[in-house]
């Protein structure tokens, strides 16, 4: 049977990525399944393909709510017909999807595993033509794991009313004993095991000393303007603190954790899967719902409590393939912190293995070894080549000794193409996905946009070529991105060589006079980047003699005064002595223009 095909049509994708071809060829030939494989190694698609290409409808059964919409959203945008099912939804809007499978016009439906234990969810599956089983997150299902969840129990029924419908199961983590677990109770005797290779060759890890991690993680985030990245913090109040000092340094970052009331989280999650929110600073709360592709940067600003939750955490970053950094804070002092938390245990044999587990996490960030190899290690897989180019222990560019004496934390480079052209791209796609109320990567991914912003075709059939344009979003929205295409004149300073130093743009463009919010207009980014590269700028005593930047002396004189007053200089205090007549973008450059004027004298 030709894959290809249907690959390109609806995923837009040229190939497949390890495992799947094999995985959805056992599926079609009605086969049961277990499927181990990575997060971000492209599970969906092994069940979301033999759906389009067998005769009635497939189940997805996946424990996590939040996450349906999105993903049916993104197959609706590419031209598959799916819905979901879940307490989110309306009587009639369930009515109504449940006879929109009846008449045939429905291939996927997602559901959340109470929905079996419902008696007319029941009556609507007797009448229903199911195809395919597909249950994801399949460790849920077993009280060993991590993440029990006993909904997951009624499947049992289910595979017994579905005797002949193949179940694939599938998850990123699970140990040989929920393995087993898993297909005892789905009854998975007589299928097959695939699992592939836990590497993420796209994620590069780097272990840096925690000394002054404010300042290093300001400079890291520096290269990663306008991108998502998540900092995951130990506790509540570090979370809050280090988001905090962030927003003061004019990085839209956000606090999450279990402490926030829902609908604060819910929001937190929601701007963040927007790309309104870009950097999340988080408990580990945060993550089992978000199944963001294009997670660019994931730090540890405090260590892991175990190796398993640092590999689960990092593999937040970099889904779509594209290459994400993972940074982790080490110090030795955390180890105490940890302790302390263990201690108030009273199993001292639970003790005994969350200490056996802290030390391997010491040993991890302490010794010389390979991080990926370790990593892969412990998971029982044997790295083979020697470098493995993507760590801080094999490649000197992803130390911190390197990022601190070149002053610069510059990014692993997120793609080809005209920045200003990309930029352009991703405005228009956000515009696209705000009028359809999705989120932008439901429009197209990071790389599709890279391609767009390298490649520029002038045609339709052109831009069919392009990696993830299926059949229905060229429709949909070929004849927009190519218009954007056309009408871009390349500049000739932004094409070719990307620049080093962001920074100095910046100063370039201030030399001739534009002023912050032209700088930002013109080169695409936020005005609170800007203002940051002013600041880096000052602080490194490289700031262009500009008059244009000045702010009415009386205004100024009266914040100085407040600075002074609240004695110290950050902008929350000051904006709550002033009032709402001082934005806090005007405070901003009155504390920048004051530091230079003192500097001057
Ligand atoms: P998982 O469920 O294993 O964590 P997903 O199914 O969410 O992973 O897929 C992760 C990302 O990889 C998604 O953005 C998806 O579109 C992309 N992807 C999946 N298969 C392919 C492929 N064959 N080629 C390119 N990208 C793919
Ligand atoms: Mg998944
Ligand atoms: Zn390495």
């Amino acid at each position: 049977m030709n894959l290809q095909a249907p690959l390109k049509e609806y995923f837009g994708y040229e190939e497949f990525r390890p495992g799947q071809e094999e995985i959805i060829r056992h599926v079609l030939d009605g086969k049961d399944a277990l499927v181990i494989m990575p997060t971000g190694g492209g599970k969906s698609l092994c069940f979301q393909l033999p759906a389009l290409m067998l005769d009635g409808v497939t189940l997805v059964v996946s424990p996590l709510i939040s996450l349906m919409k999105d993903q049916v959203d993104a197959l609706n945008s590419a031209g598959v017909p799916a819905a979901f099912i879940n307490s989110t939804l309306r009587p009639n809007q369930i009515a109504d999807v449940q006879s929109e499978a009846l008449a045939g016009r429905l291939k996927i439906i997602y559901v959340a595993p109470e929905r079996f234990a419902v008696p007319s969810f029941a009556d609507f599956l007797s009448e229903l033509s199911v195809s395919l089983i597909a249950v994801d997150e399949a460790h849920c299902i077993s009280e060993w794991g991590h993440d029990f969840r006993p909904n997951y129990r009624n499947l049992q029924s289910l595979r017994q009313r579905f005797k002949d419908v193949p179940v694939l199961a599938l998850t990123a983590t699970a140990t040989d004993q929920v393995r087993r677990d898993i297909a005892e109770q789905l009854g998975l005797g007589g299928g097959r095991i695939f699992i592939t290779s836990f590497d993420r060759p796209n994620l590069s890890y780097s272990v840096w000393p925690k000394k002054k991690s404010l300042p290093k993680l300001i400079g890291l985030l520096r290269g990663y303007e306008n991108e998502s990245v998540i900092v995951y913090c130990s506790s509540r109040k570090t979370t809050e603190k280090v988001a905090e000092s962030l927003r003061d340094r004019g990085i839209a970052a956000k606090a999450y954790h279990a402490g926030l009331e829902t609908a604060e989280r819910h929001q937190v999650q929601e701007q963040f899967i927007r790309d309104e929110v870009q950097v999340v600073v988080a408990t580990i709360a945060f993550g089992m719902g978000i199944d963001k592709p294009d997670v660019r940067l994931v730090v540890h600003h405090d260590s892991p409590k175990t190796i398993e939750n640092y590999y689960q955490e990092t593999g937040r970053a970099g889904r779509d393939g594209l290459p994400a950094r993972c940074v982790l804070f080490y110090t030795y002092g955390d180890r105490h912190k940890q302790l302390f938390i263990i201690n108030q245990s009273d199993d001292p044999e639970e003790r005994r293995k969350a200490v056996a587990k802290l030390d391997l996490v010491i040993r991890f960030c302490s010794g010389g070894t390979c991080r990926r190899r370790f990593l892969l290690g412990y998971f029982g897989e044997r790295y083979a080549k020697g470098n493995c180019g993507g760590c801080d222990i094999c490649e000197p560019d992803l130390s911190v000794t390197q990022a601190v004496e070149e002053k610069t934390f510059r990014r692993v480079p997120a793609g080809k193409g005209d920045p200003v052209l990309f930029n352009k791209l991703r405005q228009l796609r956000k515009d696209l996905a705000d009028e359809r109320d999705v989120p932008a990567f439901v429009i197209f991914g990071d790389r599709t946009l890279h391609e767009l912003a390298d490649r520029q075709p002038k045609t339709l059939a052109d831009m069919a070529d392009i990696f993830g344009v299926g059949a229905k979003k060229l429709d949909d929205f070929g004849a927009a991105f190519l218009a954007v295409i056309q009408a871009h004149e390349p500049s000739p300073d932004s094409v070719k060589k990307p620049r080093l130093d962001t920074r100095l743009e910046t100063k370039r463009l201030l030399e001739q006079g534009l002023d912050v919010g032209q700088i930002a207009e013109r080169r695409g980014l936020t005005t609170g980047s800007v203002m940051s590269h002013l600041e880096d700028l000052a602080e490194g005593g490289d700031f262009p003699d500009v008059a244009h930047l000045q702010i009415e002396p009386k205004r100024l004189a009266k914040i100085g005064r407040a600075f002074k007053q609240t004695e110290t200089d950050r902008l929350a205090p000051v904006r709550e002595l002033l009032g709402e007549e001082y934005s806090y973008d005007e405070l901003r450059m009155a504390r920048l223009l004051l530091k230079l004027q003192v500097e001057a004298i």
